[in-house]
């Protein structure tokens, strides 16, 4: 039977982060190697675990070889921001925990050498990765006019969610909000390669098309800061429950999505304005409050008020205040291009070197190294440089365990079953096979729902 959107509570959403990680072999003095190989090895466990490099996981979670040799990390549906951030850290842990045996292989192969994997979104030649948002959002005629209402708030989110970063160019170097805005070339469309943009339309919703869409937002940095994710797809959360609820967003239209993205990155002073399709001119601050502005005046209304909404809107408001009066020593703990510039500051104090140094080039490399004893990030949150949004043992049990409230539940179960007893099968994200003689599928198409019979039987039978 088929479930109507009425049927759907309007306030709860699916929400997952997909993170492509670098991946980098130091072997001063072995052979070359080339990444395949390198990537091969890291995942041999995976495929020893699960006969494949394309994986599902028991909690859930999704987790493949991309193109270019790159791990990647796909959560499993999440239905709270806080619950996402867990499972995000909680990829992390586990890439990492696949290192210490890659580098086994490779020795036990005659290549001594250390695998780095960094949660950042460029490598030294320049290549450019991404982290996924993805939004399960009601299915509408209008999806793209719909969408597009959220790029001003996309261009200028940077400011209190990128990253951070220093960007050399011939005239020298200087600190940027965000790695990834210099490779977003379009606003929408549906490509991912070619055209990169920030919001890509592909259809595909991993769940019931006629009833759900689901937002891939491709534009966002990697972020290693816990707050920082939390506001990241906390901020665009709050914005999305306003237009489902078809109110309106105050009028922002860029006149040029790409080009302001670029500006906006490129000054941290926060002072660069860009023109809106009506001819104003506004800064990045400009348009974050009126996009903060717009929540507020919901609060209560379409969004109702949590302790997790206020923490989001506490820090929006605290980051678009820092970047107004260019004082960010009230968020350097919380927000990662602040926590990042605060720490590259330091440093070349330290060694009164320019902004181009190559050792500083390092440090901001070591600071995405997901290793929790080498990672520099790492190292400051363990120091309690940087505030935390869920504890140790959140990210613990979210590296096993699936999240309990959605479909990812089922998956979870099943996977686990399925390992124990033996049997052939396979996952993806809508549906859940036993392979074999006597094939039994499962097609799991509403995303909020844990609790199924057919799943049940299925389980039944794997005891059989
Ligand atoms: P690609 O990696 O090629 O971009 P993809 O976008 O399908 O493919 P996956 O890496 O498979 O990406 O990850 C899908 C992400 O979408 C996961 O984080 C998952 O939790 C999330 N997700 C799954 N179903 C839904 C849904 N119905 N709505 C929103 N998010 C979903
Ligand atoms: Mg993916
Ligand atoms: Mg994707």
């Amino acid at each position: 039977e088929v479930p109507t959107p009425l049927d759907v509570d309007p306030r709860r959403r699916i929400l997952g982060l997909e993170t492509e990680f670098g991946l980098h072999f130091d072997a001063p003095n072995a052979r070359a190697v080339t990444p395949e190989e390198v990537a091969g090895h890291l995942f041999h466990s995976v495929v020893e675990w699960g006969r494949s490099s394309n994986v599902f996981l028991t909690n859930g979670a999704r987790l493949y070889i991309d193109v270019g040799a790159h791990p990647e990390y796909a959560t499993a549906e999440c239905d709270s921001v806080t619950q996402l951030v867990a499972h995000d850290k909680a990829g992390e842990r586990i890439v990492h925990d696949l290192v210490a045996r890659g580098e086994a292989r490779l020795r036990a192969a005659g290549v001594e050498g250390s695998i780095y994997l960094y949660k950042n979104n460029t490598d030294s030649a320049g290549n450019s990765y991404g982290c996924h948002e993805n939004y399960l959002v009601r299915r509408r005629a209008d999806f793209k006019a719909f969408a597009s209402l959220l790029l001003p708030f996309f261009v200028s989110r940077q400011i209190v969610t990128g990253s951070g970063c220093i960007t050399r160019t011939p005239q020298g170097a200087h600190y940027s909000f965000s790695p990834r805005a210099d490779h977003m070339w379009e606003g929408m469309s549906s490509a991912t390669t070619r055209s990169r943009p920030m919001i890509n339309t592909r259809d595909e919703p991993h769940a019931h098309a006629d009833l759900y869409r689901r937002m891939h937002v491709i534009v966002g940095d990697s972020t290693m800061a816990e707050p920082t994710t939390m506001l990241k797809v906390g901020a665009t959360d709050l914005l999305l429950r306003i237009l489902e609820a078809r109110l309106r967003l105050p009028e922002l239209a860029l006149a040029n999505e790409m080009q302001a993205i670029r500006t906006i990155a490129h000054d941290v002073t926060g002072a660069a304005t860009v023109e809106l399709a009506d001819g104003r001119h506004m800064t990045a601050a400009d348009l974050q409050e009126s996009c903060l502005e717009a929540v507020r005046d919901h609060l209560d209304g379409v969004i109702e008020r949590t302790d997790e909404v206020d923490a989001i809107l506490d820090l929006w408001e605290r980051g678009v205040g820092a970047v107004r009066t260019q004082d960010a020593s009230g968020v350097d703990t919380e927000i990662e291009w602040a926590i990042k510039r605060r720490l590259i500051e330091r440093y070349r104090d330290r060694l009164g070197c320019a902004l181009d140094d190559p050792r500083l080039a390092r440090l901001e490399m070591a600071y995405h190294d997901v290793s929790p004893s080498r990672g520099v990030f790492n190292r400051l949150q363990a120091d309690g440089l940087v505030k935390r949004v869920v504890s140790e043992q959140d990210i613990l049990n979210a590296q096993t365990q699936p999240p309990a409230t959605t479909r990812a539940a089922l998956r979870g179960r099943f996977v686990t079953a399925a390992l124990a007893s033996g049997h052939d099968y396979t996952v993806d994200w809508v549906h859940l096979k036993i392979s074999g003689t006597d094939p039994r599928t499962v097609l799991l198409k509403d995303p909020f729902r844990n609790v199924d019979e057919r799943v049940d039987v299925l389980l039944a039978a794997l005891d059989g």
